[in-house]
């Protein structure tokens, strides 16, 4: 009875209630996005058409998102696409989703550009760790001549980033290689990005079940203390970067501290800003060569 709504309008309103009662934080963003997804409708399409009545294979696709999402399925990973810097991205299963915290180091790359660089510059950049394509591509997005290459131990993220690229008109310019960081990746690049994994391993438990079950662990265990990746890219750094170079990573919370350390000794970089997320909390720390 729950699912024998018969036009798109009552769909939307029956599915919103169920989610509300599940304790959905977004219950009609999340009936409309899975709706107009099971319809192939965008937003101003499914409210147009608020009164077409569906078909039974219509309410069945619907009724299977619905009860994923009840599951505790992600809509990101139910529709298989998400937006990242106004621009969309199709998912892996063997890369993160990407987060809005993550825009923070997009814009604290930028930062680091405009401090010697101009956008339109012929740029190099490196990002470690690409996964989807997100936080490379919107660069290359905003940096008109850049030159970028993605790297990642997973050759389905990288088939992924690929397609990214070319649905978004960046493939001239982007180009991936499966390995781990940097290595082999040789040196001259003006911006190194990286958003590692940094959960400590005995704390993946805890995260939200989303993240839990739906993210990959490749994209999300650092190790005993969540920081092996960063001791990786440290040691790499100086064969990376140019003499002006940059060197910008995502960190978790409260990792600050002992990041700004292993680059500091093991990358012989120094910190020269950080950048908060939307919640106040640093989320990406820059380095460069010591003068
Ligand atoms: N920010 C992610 C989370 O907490 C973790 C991403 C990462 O390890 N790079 O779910």
């Amino acid at each position: 009875a729950q699912n024998s709504a018969h036009d798109i309008g009552a769909a939307r309103r029956i599915v919103t209630r169920l989610f509300e009662e599940a304790g959905l934080e977004s219950p009609s963003l999340d009936a409309r996005l899975l709706i107009g997804h099971a319809l192939s409708l965008d937003h101003t399409a499914l409210a147009i058409a608020s009164d077409r009545a569906l078909t039974q294979g219509e309410r069945d696709t619907i009724a299977e998102f619905v009860a994923r999402r009840l599951k505790g399925e992600p809509v990101a990973r139910i529709v298989g696409e998400k937006e990242f810097w106004g621009l969309p991205f199709k998912l892996s299963p063997a890369a993160l989703v990407p987060r809005p915290d993550t825009e923070t180091l997009v814009e604290a790359a930028l930062a680091a550009v405009d401090a010697g660089k101009r956008r339109d510059d012929r740029l190099m950049i490196a990002d470690l760790g690409v996964g989807s394509g997100a936080i490379l591509l919107a660069l290359l997005h905003e940096l008109p001549n850049a030159f970028g290459i993605g790297t990642d131990r997973s050759s389905e993220a990288i088939a992924t980033a690929r397609s990214n690229a070319a649905a978004l008109g960046l493939s001239s310019r982007a180009a991936f290689a499966m390995m781990d960081f940097g290595a082999g990746l040789g040196g001259g690049f003006d911006i190194v990005v990286s958003n590692p994994p940094y959960i400590a391993s005995a704390d993946i438990a805890s995260l939200s079940r989303d993240v839990r079950e739906h993210d990959p662990r490749l994209a999300l265990d650092g190790g005993a203390d969540g920081l092996n990746a960063y001791r990786a890219i440290a040691r790499q750094a100086p064969d990376l970067l140019r003499g002006d170079g940059a060197m910008i990573v995502e960190i978790g919370l409260g990792q600050a501290g002992d990041i700004r350390t292993i680059f500091e000794t093991s990358g012989a970089l120094e910190i020269t800003a950080s950048r908060d997320d939307l919640a106040g909390i640093a989320r990406a720390l820059t380095f460069r060569r010591r003068p």
